[in-house]
């Protein structure tokens, strides 16, 4: 398979560039605007919306098969096309359980996998869900959620009427128990339309705000925790008979225990260092999979790497070429920018990947607080910026 389409054209699909040029691999991407990324490196864009089916028909003329970069596609919609003989991979049944928190819950639940206790807001006695959770709790949307957009963390009875209230439809949201974890971790897999399975180095994950600001790979946890996050990972892929890569999202309580949060199935941010840092990256590994190749050695090539995402502090249309430079004068810095035209608050503009000599938790944190005193205006994550919404 030659000719892969990708739905959505954001940083993800833009990130499969390189690794297309590798395998001799053509990319054409359905997205909506000339300005997203992964115009630049698409040998073809069909343009229109990720969930405009009518769009993923003209692609799929175009294509030998289809991937997704992003998960807010319409599966009823692209089932039609399916039947008709296009190839998804990974194939539209292994997304359905994913697409929607709760059915992804319910989902990891019934295969006895680790996850907190959750509700969702439609089967509402809220008065014993309540009881149940106590404050905080966490309200989350059940699809089109990213970068802590839909989750709320909510304190108290007040709020949460409030948040409830304001909803229109109360069954596209979920409740569940606030994890009071003592660090966040993320592991990417992949699977191959022959099976074969492989597993990233485990990363710490650090939010800010509820969006990604740093990873550290790998995490300082014990090797029964590295194995059981790897057993998971291996569970969730066959179980799916998922095809391409997929990232999970994990929260280490103070007891150490590990809970599932959230399963992205795509390439995450939380394996961009693998860029930089890994024999084969999460976007190679991706279009391997899907292109029916065997696998990478997804192993670490450095002893250790932290990734810091560059995000946006201010609207503005600068391109920040002096921050840039700087960075890219870190040793052993690989400073990736997506080319957006515009900068928002939040909005993911960029990343940097620093290779370590030392795997050091300390010393990771230290190298991302320079990446970050060089991208962030002084004193940006002290005044008050950096809290909790
Ligand atoms: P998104 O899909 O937008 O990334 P997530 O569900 O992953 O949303 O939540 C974003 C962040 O919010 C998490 O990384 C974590 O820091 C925090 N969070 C989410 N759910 C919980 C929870 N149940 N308990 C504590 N913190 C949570």
């Amino acid at each position: 398979m030659r000719r892969v389409g990708v739905i959505g054209g954001g940083q993800l699909a833009w990130m499969m560039g390189d690794a297309a040029q590798k395998l001799e691999v053509e990319l054409v991407v359905q997205t909506p605007t000339q300005d997203d990324p992964a115009v630049a490196i698409a040998q073809k864009t069909v343009f229109a919306p990720v969930d405009d089916a009518n769009a993923t028909e003209i692609l799929a003329t175009n294509c030998d098969v289809i991937t997704f970069e992003n998960e807010f596609v319409n599966l009823d919609t692209l089932s039609f096309l399916a039947e008709k003989g296009v190839c998804f991979r990974p194939n539209l049944a292994s997304l359905a359980p994913l697409l929607d928190k709760y059915d992804q819950r319910c989902y990891l639940r019934d295969l006895s996998l680790p996850v907190p206790q959750f509700f969702s807001l439609e089967q509402a006695n809220l008065q014993s869900i309540i009881e149940n959770l106590g404050f905080p709790l966490v309200l989350k949307s059940r699809r089109h959620g990213y970068d802590g957009q839909g989750t709320f963390i909510i304190r108290d009875l007040v709020t949460l009427q409030a948040k409830i209230d304001d909803t229109t439809n109360k069954s596209l949201f979920l409740l569940e128990e606030f994890v009071p974890f003592e660090r966040e971790l993320a592991i990417i897999a992949a699977r191959s339309a022959a099976g074969e399975i492989v597993t990233y180095p485990v990363v710490e994950t650090q939010q800010e705000k509820q969006v990604c600001r740093r990873v550290i790979a790998p995490a300082q946890i014990t090797p029964s925790q590295v194995a059981e996050i790897a057993a998971i990972a291996h569970t969730l892929l066959n179980s799916l008979e998922f095809v391409g890569v997929l990232g999970i999202e994990l929260f280490l309580t103070t007891n150490g225990k590990v809970l599932v949060n959230e399963i992205a199935p795509r390439t995450h941010n939380s394996g961009h260092f693998s860029l930089d840092a890994c024999e084969t990256s999460q976007f190679e590994q991706h279009l391997r999979a899907v292109c029916g190749l065997p696998l990478g050695n997804p192993a670490l090539g450095c002893s250790a790497a932290v990734m810091v995402n560059l995000l946006g502090y201010e609207n503005s249309h600068n391109d920040y070429q002096t921050q840039r430079q700087k960075l890219a004068e870190i040793p052993q810095a690989f400073v990736h920018w997506y080319g957006k035209t515009e900068s928002r608050v939040g909005r993911k503009l960029g990343h940097v990947t620093v290779l370590l000599d030392t795997n050091h938790r300390d010393t990771a944190n230290t190298i991302a607080q320079t990446v970050e005193s060089i991208w962030y205006p002084l004193g940006y994550f002290n005044e008050g910026n950096s809290k909790e919404s």
